[in-house]
């Protein structure tokens, strides 16, 4: 009896060992976890800023050679001009790049997050189609489009839009004849299912799974004869998982490839009615100014937004009128700016930015006493009504959508301007 109870002791004092050993163990796997998302997101973070400080410098370079491919004042010559033009074409392609790993950075640091629109079926695939029409036509090729879904969608439009012209564009770049063809359709239990299929080159059996693999291409030799990154799909894997989605290939070689996913239709109901209202475009009908007349000589301009590609834009439309444009890529750039130069006659603010959004901008702009009267549009992307509401409210004097349509945008610009 005594031997047991000793025994007894002997295995107590032993687990107890061993649970102290564990919860050990378990402390440094917490430790090392926690080291280990630290360095990830240490990674993730100097990628995006890396790529936002890449992005700068290469804004002047896209820009200036555009304008140079102008060749406005026509003192350069033909060569000129087309070496103008290389430039310009290997500074969107080194764009697009920076563009990508940032999405690939911002996923991995969990930053990429879904903004959630309604949109029509139709006018989606007609937008995407529109901007594929030349070069299918360059190609001799057949762009169809199938809506057999022709309702509402509610999830997130750009992101959708990324998916499908990564897969376009894909099938462009390996398909040499026949045709690209997309087809919406209804998928069980209110989803989507939307397919890309090609008559192109297609993929072998072997290569089905990797190509969705950061940098990974059926062809990655250095002799190989398409460009490309190998980012597109990787990304497009990581969104269509983000919107809820699943993605699925089919390929056979030399005879064509299918890239289709399915996406959750987020609405309660598909009846228009339950559809929460998109301000599409604001038509400020007083505004009597004619667009002509338009003449920002001497007028300086601050222009924020976080995507290049807009501020290059309004850049052009807002110099050629003669302004002087400055620009931030965040609310809390903005406010910099704002602060050296205190003469400037009008802002334009994207809401939707990182480190601080075009809310919390304009309400900074006008608690502050040497900017409160400065006049602010705010310009964003698909806005819901109360978005425009609280822009208006915090202070803003009026409210743009994008994509812009060039004659409201220089109305509201001149009705505006101090
Ligand atoms: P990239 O096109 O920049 O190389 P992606 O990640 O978009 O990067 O594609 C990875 C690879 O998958 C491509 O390099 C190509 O080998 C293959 N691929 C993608 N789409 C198609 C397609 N429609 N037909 C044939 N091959 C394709």
């Amino acid at each position: 009896m005594q031997e047991q109870q000793a025994q007894l002791e002997e295995v107590n004092s032993q687990m107890e060992e061993q649970q102290v050993q564990l919860r050990q163990s378990e402390s440094e796997l917490k430790l090392q976890n926690k080291k280990l998302e630290d360095s990830n997101r240490y990674k993730s973070e100097f990628l995006a800023n890396m790529s936002h400080e890449l992005r700068t410098p290469l804004n002047s370079v896209i820009l200036l050679s555009s304008m140079l491919n102008e060749n406005k004042k026509g003192n350069l010559n033909e060569d000129d001009v087309k070496k103008a033009k290389i430039i310009n074409s290997s500074g969107n392609e080194l764009l697009r790049l920076i563009n990508d790993v940032l999405d690939l950075s911002k996923i991995e640091a969990g930053k990429m997050e879904l903004m959630i629109d309604t949109f029509n079926s139709s006018q989606f695939i007609e937008n995407i189609k529109d901007l594929f029409e030349a070069s299918v036509l360059v190609k001799e090729l057949k762009l169809i489009v199938e809506d057999r879904y022709n309702n509402y969608i509610v999830n997130d439009e750009d992101k959708l839009s990324q998916v499908l012209r990564n897969f376009i564009s894909n099938s462009l770049k390996f398909t040499h004849e026949g045709f690209i063809k997309i087809i919406i359709d209804s998928y069980e239990d209110n989803k989507v299912k939307i397919s890309v299929q090609d008559t192109g080159i297609g993929i072998p059996n072997e290569k089905l799974n990797s190509i969705f693999n950061a940098f990974e291409q059926v062809d990655g030799s250095t002799s190989r004869k398409y460009g490309g990154t190998g980012l597109g799909l990787s990304i497009t894997k990581e969104i269509v998982s983000l919107m809820g989605g699943e993605l699925s290939l089919e390929s056979k070689e030399n005879e064509g490839s299918t890239f289709s996913i399915i996406i959750p239709n987020k609405s309660e109901s598909n009846s228009i009615k339950d559809i929460p209202k998109v301000e599409t475009e604001k038509v400020n009908d007083d505004y009597i100014k004619p667009l002509d007349g338009v003449d920002l000589n001497d007028k300086k301009i601050l222009v924020v937004d976080d995507d290049m590609r807009n501020i290059f834009t309004l850049v052009e439309i807002l110099e050629d009128k003669g302004a002087e444009v400055i620009t931030a890529s965040n609310g809390k750039e903005s406010i910099q700016r704002l602060e050296e130069h205190k003469d400037t006659n009008l802002v334009l603010m994207d809401i939707m930015m990182p480190v601080m959004d075009g809310f919390e901008a304009i309400e900074h702009i006008r608690d502050d006493e040497t900017t409160k009267d400065i006049p602010i549009i705010a310009v964003t992307a698909k806005a819901m009504n109360q978005d425009k509401e609280r822009c208006l409210s915090l202070g803003a004097n009026d409210f743009l959508t994008k994509p812009l349509n060039l004659e409201t945008f220089s109305r509201v610009v001149n009705a505006w301007i101090k």
